[in-house]
């Protein structure tokens, strides 16, 4: 029998660090569910601060290469849910030729360019007067009884802490709802599975083929892809889908690659940049010499660190649900709307070329846990119905048991199936301002976030041209 590893410690000195920034509202994390809460606080004359752990903002939607945004009710291209923050994103996009203008624009599928979102987010948190650190990762925080003290901070000034009223998780991961002690959720309830992770790609050089044509060649990538000859889960074209976040004609972002573990693990994300950085290629590869259009492509670029659908969800006062997508559910709390479909990525990082989505419909076989046991009864369908979009509640945001904390984007608390489709960028930005008008809320009126009235955060809301 092998030998347990006996785990080896180190004692950490104990240490004074500086206080050295103290604001009202503090946001880490300045991806789609950060950047517009620090937005909307500074807006309404909170002292605020951002903190990013790399040298820009966007999150996924830029270090990611994540995109397009979607910003309609689901099925109903003409009807947009956007407003207030998000839509001035996309206002700030058109301006500067980062997103195509409103005759050519589909709600349902808003193309961008990742490169000058970083500009529009720099510009929009500059106006609004918010203090930003970039290159500092936040890395524990300081408590005082059930309320955040600081935050502590690494950077390459040293360690650091900043203090603040309120604070919001938009790390993406709950990482402060986790080191505050908050309770939370991973994955399905079966086993605890979170989607696998995956990524863009961005490639260039692609020529257009014709429909027959690409017919054609679907079949043969999706034979590749049943036989285990390339490491993708769909066959992909030069279609809107996939051109995401590129304006430009014979280029495309591709989402086919797909890692199972868990991103909250360093040996799982470590293990999942080297597997998918190698499968992008071997695809790259195997489209240059078997696909027409595509004989003369190359690989641009990969993205900065490794896209993650799913990982800690801190408990809140509502879990969003499957249901709640699926039958767009409206709550009197509600802060924010979400439109998009249940979109399961297989836990065990699978495909079939029949079906690539966790479901009922799902075809790989031997059929998982999850089929088996759950699926029916939990999510029989995963598309709601045609022009149907649901509430986020406020309830969602306001994690149970710390005081001062408000959690935004991602890491919202919702189950494995209403994260599944909440998770998007257009959604993760409404309830990063929602979250932002919260935290005005409570600083300025010495509140806690969970005695904030919703109605309040609503009526601020509506002023500034957020549609509920
Ligand atoms: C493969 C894939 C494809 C996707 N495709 C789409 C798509 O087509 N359309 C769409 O709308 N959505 C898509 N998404 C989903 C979407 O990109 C994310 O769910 C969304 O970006 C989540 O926003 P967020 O702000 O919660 O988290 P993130 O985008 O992850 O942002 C979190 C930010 O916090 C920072 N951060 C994290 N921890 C710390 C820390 N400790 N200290 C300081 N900073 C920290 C990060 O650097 C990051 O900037 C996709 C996701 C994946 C994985």
């Amino acid at each position: 029998m092998e030998k347990s590893k006996k785990k080896k410690y180190v004692v950490e000195p104990e240490r004074k660090v500086e206080v050295a920034e103290e604001a009202d509202v503090v946001v880490i994390g300045g991806g789609p569910g950060g950047f517009p809460a620090a937005i909307a606080a500074a807006r309404q004359g909170c002292k605020t601060l951002i903190v990013e752990r790399y040298g820009l903002f966007g999150g996924l939607a830029t270090t990611g290469l994540m995109g397009p945004i979607f910003g309609f009710a689901w099925g109903d291209p003409k009807k947009s849910i956007l407003g207030g923050i998000p839509l001035e994103v996309i206002r700030g996009l058109q301006k500067i030729g980062g997103a195509l203008d409103d005759k050519n624009i589909r709600w349902d599928s808003i193309r961008f360019d990742p490169e000058l979102l970083k500009h529009v987010i720099d510009g929009m948190l500059l106006e609004a007067g918010v203090k930003i650190l970039l290159h500092s990762l936040a890395v524990g925080i300081a408590k005082q009884g059930d309320r955040i003290d600081s935050v502590i901070l690494e950077n390459k000034s040293g360690r650091m802490a900043v203090r603040g009223k309120v604070f919001i998780d938009a790390t993406g991961d709950g990482d402060l709802g986790y080191w505050a002690g908050c309770a939370y959720t991973k994955g399905r309830p079966a086993d605890g599975r979170m989607q696998s992770m995956g990524t863009k790609f961005r490639i260039g050089g692609v020529e257009p083929m014709t429909d027959e044509e690409e017919k054609y060649y679907a079949g043969i990538v999706k034979k590749a892809m049943d036989e285990k000859k390339i490491p993708a889960y769909h066959a992909f074209f030069e279609e809107i889908s996939e051109n995401g976040v590129t304006l430009r004609k014979g280029e495309i972002t591709p989402t086919v690659t797909r890692c199972p573990g868990d991103a909250t693990n360093v040996y799982d994300l470590t293990r999942a940049e080297l597997k998918i950085r190698k499968d992008t290629l071997e695809i790259v590869d195997f489209y240059r010499k078997n696909v027409k259009g595509y004989k003369n492509c190359y690989l641009i670029d990969t993205p900065v660190q490794m896209g993650i659908r799913e990982t800690r969800q801190i408990l809140g006062g509502y879990v969003l649900n499957g249901a709640d997508v699926m039958e767009g559910r409206r709550f009197p709390d509600k802060i924010a709307r979400g439109c998009w479909f249940m979109d399961i990525h297989c836990p065990l990082g699978l495909w079939s070329s029949k079906s690539n989505l966790c479901s009922q419909k799902c075809a790989i076989e031997p059929p998982c846990i999850m089929k088996q046991k759950y699926y029916d009864q939990l999510y029989p369908e995963t598309c709601p119905p045609a022009g149907s979009y649901y509430d986020i509640p406020y309830r969602c945001i306001v994690p149970e048991g710390t005081g001062n904390l408000l959690v935004s984007g991602r890491p919202i608390s919702a189950d494995h199936g209403g994260m599944s489709s909440a998770r998007v960028i257009g959604t993760c930005m409404a309830i990063g301002e929602a979250a932002g008008i919260a935290a005005y809320l409570a600083s300025s009126e010495n509140k806690t976030p969970k005695v904030v009235v919703a109605g309040d955060i609503q009526k601020i809301l509506e002023k500034n041209g957020v549609p509920l």
